[in-house]
């Protein structure tokens, strides 16, 4: 716990930082152009009619063959899913595009970005049936070495601080078919796991294993720990797996976890999200209610963050690193004031990272960011309180996927369908988004 004068500074520190109701007007640094097309989309995907009509429309262009239909080949489909879409949720088609999106992200006041490869390995199971057993194995080879490729492609556009998100099942067939068979990576799927990680780690940079469908997910798991097992031996999580609270299973989960990580002496990483495929997975294993989830995710963050998960408590607490991922204000409000209550009590905590996905909550995002300049904002403090702010500060990130316009509309369109309960949340910041445009043009009117 804190000795005396640091309590007094961290009293003094806590009184004087910016509560989220004193923020003004988050949305004040994000570009006209975002708020507009912000407006637009979040309509569109909230309205029952214009959602349906604007799926069936995206999975006609990237299901069609034609020329006139491929946004890589027309330029003026290009323009056009490019302005209206593609700028809006992804990070650049070329390697400079990315670079300039990561390096402007950064300068508005964000910790860094978490980038993902677009194109996800998709066998068609028609081509599959026909392959010779030798056509078989070097076509599965092929998959994993692009999605390899791919990966350390990603790796180049980002650096220290930065997260890299991987899919297991983006790799091809044969690894899906060893996740369900509940199986351990092949040797060429295991190399290059370690290879990503290892480039990773030796820029600084941590790497993200995604969650998937329950199917997939028990393996994902044991894939994930194997790898933080194995890499995240120096009191630093280089690897993170990702916990989906709207499992029942969830909170008995992460304490497996951490008995694992206490035991074997390694650091956890957890990513914690709410889960995609509410829609598609097994109903009977994820809570009855949306409050049941919250409750969930919420004491989960709240639990890990203070180090009391019974049956761990301060003193036998393993390394955890929580990375909160998420667009719900309520657990994003509830963890920042959580850890500004716990650094002002003298507990050391580690920096806390905050995920929104580009294009989506942006004025989540910005309050974060808000939040974070004025905690590195060390005027009139001294060196102890300064250092004490830095650790109240949220580290905020964006999440983007990078490549050509019609791999990230598959990607998008994949996204849209397993996400299809969490679009509302386009329309949740819009009330945000009318005020600020309305500040900005109708000054007078407010
Ligand atoms: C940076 C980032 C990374 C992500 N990575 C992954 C990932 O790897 N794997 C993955 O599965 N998802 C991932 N997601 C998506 C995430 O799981 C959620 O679908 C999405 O973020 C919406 O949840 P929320 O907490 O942001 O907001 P909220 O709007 O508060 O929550 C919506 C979510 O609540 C849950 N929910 C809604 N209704 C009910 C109900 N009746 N009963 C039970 N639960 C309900 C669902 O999970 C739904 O998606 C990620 C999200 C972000 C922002």
């Amino acid at each position: 716990m804190a000795d005396v004068p640091t309590a007094i500074a961290s009293e003094k520190l806590v009184a004087s930082f910016p509560g989220q109701v004193q923020m003004r007007a988050p949305l004040a640094q994000a570009s006209t152009t975002t708020l507009v097309r912000s407006l637009l989309l979040g309509k569109c995907f909230a309205s029952p009619t214009l959602f349906p009509m604007c799926m069936k429309l995206m999975k006609v262009i990237i299901n069609s063959n034609s020329a006139l239909l491929s946004p890589d080949r027309n330029i003026f489909l290009r323009a056009l899913v490019r302005g209206l879409i593609y700028n809006h949720f992804c990070a650049g088609v070329t390697p400079q595009e990315v670079k300039e999106k990561v390096a402007s992200i950064k300068a508005q006041g964000y910790a860094g970005v978490i980038l993902g490869f677009s194109r996800e390995i998709v066998v068609d199971d028609h081509e599959d049936g026909l392959m010779s057993e030798d056509t078989q194995r070097n076509s599965n080879d092929k998959c994993i070495g692009e999605w390899l490729h791919a990966n350390l492609d990603t790796l180049k556009l980002i650096g220290t601080g930065d997260y890299m998100n991987i899919k297991f099942t983006g790799a091809g067939q044969s690894t899906s078919e060893a996740l369900l068979a509940k199986k351990s990576p092949s040797r060429q799927m295991q190399e290059a796991l370690d290879t990503i990680v290892r480039q990773a780690r030796s820029q600084g940079t941590c790497i993200w294993v995604d969650a998937e469908q329950q199917a997939f997910q028990p393996m994902v798991d044991k894939w994930a720990i194997d790898l933080m097992r194995k890499h995240n031996r120096d009191g630093q999580a280089w690897v993170y797996n990702t916990i989906q609270a709207y499992l029942k299973a969830s909170r008995q989960v992460v304490l497996e976890h951490m008995r694992l990580a206490k035991d074997e002496g390694w650091t956890l990483g957890i990513k914690l999200v709410r889960g995609a495929y509410l829609t598609s997975d097994m109903r009977e294993r994820i809570w009855a209610t949306k409050p049941e989830t919250d409750e969930n995710y919420n004491s989960i963050v709240r639990d890990v963050l203070s180090k009391s998960f019974p049956p761990f408590d301060k003193t036998s607490f393993p390394g955890v690193n929580l990375f909160v991922a998420g667009h719900n204000k309520e657990s994003i409000r509830m963890a920042t004031k959580l850890v500004r209550d716990l650094v002002a009590s003298g507990e050391d905590l580690k920096p806390v990272g905050y995920g929104q996905l580009q294009g989506m909550a942006d004025e989540v995002s910005c309050e974060l960011v808000q939040l974070r300049k004025a905690a590195n904002d060390s005027t009139g403090l001294s060196e102890e309180e300064a250092r004490l702010r830095r650790q109240m500060a949220p580290q905020p990130y964006k999440c983007l996927a990078w490549g050509s316009v019609s791999d990230c509309m598959h990607f998008l369109t994949r996204r849209a369908v397993e996400n299809a309960t969490a679009m509302d949340r386009l329309q949740d910041g819009l009330v945000e988004v009318r005020a600020e445009l309305k500040r900005r043009f109708l000054p007078f009117r407010s």
